[in-house]
């Protein structure tokens, strides 16, 4: 089984998630996980004027602390993902004694 990035505005590339935060008019796609970020774009949706002063500082905090990254594209395989299930897999077989 293949795991693809299901998100249209761009996916972490460890793991295809996807939070979209709004710093102002300029919108992120962020993963916390991985501690990675990827610009979308500017004045997309409108939430962003609902937000208070606070909760702009604490996107802007959020923001600075991960790493700008190349997204990956809606539909696109996720690298980590077959590794992370062979893995998975594997660990369940060792704890079962080979009966999986
Ligand atoms: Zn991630």
């Amino acid at each position: 089984m293949t795991l693809v990035c299901e998100e249209d505005l761009g996916g972490c590339p460890k793991c295809g998630g996807s939070i979209v935060l709004s710093d102002g008019p300029q919108h992120w796609g962020h993963c916390w996980d991985h501690k990675t970020k990827w610009y979308i774009g500017r004045n997309l949706f409108s939430v962003w004027g609902d937000l208070s002063e606070e909760q702009h500082q604490d996107v802007r905090e959020l923001l600075s602390a991960c790493q700008e990254v190349e997204p990956l594209s809606l539909n696109e395989p996720i690298p980590g993902a077959a590794e992370a299930a062979a893995l998975a897999a594997d660990v369940l077989r060792k704890a079962t004694g080979g009966a999986v």
